[in-house]
């Protein structure tokens, strides 16, 4: 039978990890052969271009193209984690008609005016819920890609059940208690490692509400890409798998593309996507420490602090007296810019230990030998990149699937270990002293066993390796 040229449209998230992500499957698309179209939003697409090599880049595919539009807020508004659910909601309303018109194949020619096979599978975020009942309206095959944990994600599938059986809201406040309704995370789960953990009332909960919307449009889609491997996620998998047609868990997407970039012998090799401007002098600093004596601290690209808490790991990690490079963004503090004289007097205060940097090349720093645990906030594209290198974690997960990636860290997967709500100056030395001196010949030996795994999985032949094949091939075949 003949399929029409299969062209994906790729919608991410308007933050890092997602775009992250994202850009990583239509580079690993572009190497299959398929024909790619970008959606960003104009703000990210400026900060992108900005920032890294992405122009050049996929300029080495001639069947990639960006697209932008307006995330309907305006230029001066921050987009930090304070302003997501608006951020959210204001791209929707710019998202819907353009999706309408691209997938009628009115929108069809880019902006360097190139006419374009009309578009034959969107891939939005899992986030995006209304793509697939645009996809659905329109006749266009839609597989979104859950860029959160899958272990957040399965959590998320068994909401309605939750509340039909009154698990949810919570009755009383002890966080301490054990869901009972969780297919395999019995005994596990409570209610403080739950993703929307303050939740007292789903109905009025803003992230609760999207993630219904969510759970809803899963069995309605052709599939759904993650960004895990079975030998990490198989169990969650095939409970997922029970809520969707066709679940790709075709990652670590990075390694993977790394893998085939090096394979197919690109001229231009898979870079960083920040959004922000990597200070390349960590890695220099990282040059003059002793191996594995260094303990990488960030809290990705949205977390925010109060000042106590930055206070508290300062004196934790301090005490520790172990070496520690901390991403400190400008917007790490709540509510307000982060005061250079206050980094600098923080800095100048343990010199000979620490180094401080505003934005690091993440995936270069995790790869350093000097470099021996990563205190991080469990973000996934964080998780993952740990995993790959097989370095150990300290979990102070904030919110969403953090906090489920974070017990799973500590209890399931054993390659580190949950602070979970506690932010104390001495819980943090003790961690930090304990993943990196006195249990650290324990903790690294279960994360370089899981990155072995990892590596296997986007080989030839491995698992994450054949899902991205049966992944294209089903794309090739979805006609409209
Ligand atoms: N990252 C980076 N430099 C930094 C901090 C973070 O490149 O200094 C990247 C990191 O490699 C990861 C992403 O930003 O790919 C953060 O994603 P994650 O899912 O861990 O957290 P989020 O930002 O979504 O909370």
């Amino acid at each position: 039978m003949d399929h029409p040229s299969p062209h994906v449209l790729l919608f991410p998230l308007p933050i890092q990890s997602p775009i992250n992500s994202m850009l990583q499957l239509a580079e690993l698309f572009c190497l299959a052969g398929l024909q790619v179209t970008f959606l960003n939003t104009n703000h990210n697409q400026k900060l992108l271009l900005r920032h890294t090599n992405v122009e050049s880049r996929f300029r080495q595919y001639p069947r990639f193209r960006f697209r932008t539009i307006s995330d309907g807020l305006p230029e001066e508004n921050p987009r930090s984690s304070v302003q997501f659910g608006e951020l959210i909601s204001s791209l929707q309303a710019m998202a819907e008609p353009f999706l309408r018109e691209i997938l009628l194949g009115s929108s069809s020619s880019s902006s360097d005016g190139v006419t374009e096979a009309p578009v034959t599978c969107v891939i939005p975020d899992g986030l995006f819920y209304y793509a697939v009942d645009i996809g659905n309206e329109m006749g266009v095959p839609v597989i979104p890609f859950d860029t959160i944990s899958p272990c957040c994600l399965w959590v998320y599938l068994c909401i309605p059940k939750l509340i039909q059986v009154g698990e949810i809201p919570f009755k009383g406040h002890d966080l301490d208690v054990l869901f009972e309704n969780v297919a395999g995370m019995q005994g596990l789960l409570r209610r403080r490692d739950f993703p929307f953990y303050r939740l007292i009332d789903y109905a009025t909960d803003p992230y609760c509400q999207i993630a219904l919307k969510e759970v809803e449009s899963i069995p309605q889609s052709n599939g759904l890409i993650l960004n895990t491997f079975e030998d990490l996620d198989g169990p969650l998998l095939s409970l997922i798998s029970s809520h969707c047609p066709q679940t790709y868990a075709i990652g670590p997407l990075h390694l993977h593309l790394k893998n085939k970039v090096g394979e197919k012998r690109m001229p231009i090799s898979a870079s960083s996507n920040s959004l922000w401007k990597e200070d390349h002098s960590s890695i220099q600093w990282l040059d003059a420490q002793p191996i594995e004596s260094v303990i990488y601290v960030s809290f990705g690209s949205m977390a925010t602090l109060s000042k106590e808490e930055i206070l508290e790991f300062w004196h934790g990690l301090v005490n520790s007296g172990i070496r520690f490079l901390w991403v400190m963004r400008s917007n790490l503090l709540r509510g307000e810019e982060l005061n250079h004289q206050f980094v600098k007097e923080l800095a100048e205060g343990c010199k000979e230990r620490a180094y401080i940097v505003s934005w690091a090349p993440q995936e270069k720093v995790l790869a350093h030998s000097a470099i021996g645990g990563f205190l991080t906030h469990s973000g996934w594209n964080s998780t993952m990149e740990s995993i790959v290198q097989g370095k150990p974690m300290i979990c102070w997960a904030v919110y969403v699937d953090q906090r489920v990636t974070s017990r799973f860290v500590g209890e399931v997967w054993k390659i580190g270990v949950d602070m979970k709500d506690m932010c104390d100056r001495y819980i943090i030395e003790k961690m930090v002293k304990d993943l990196m001196v006195t249990n650290r010949d324990e903790f690294k030996k279960s994360a370089e066993k899981l990155s072995n795994l990892a590596k296997e999985s986007v080989g030839e032949g491995g698992s994450s390796y054949n899902a991205l094949e049966c992944l294209v091939d089903d794309i090739k075949k979805l006609g409209r």
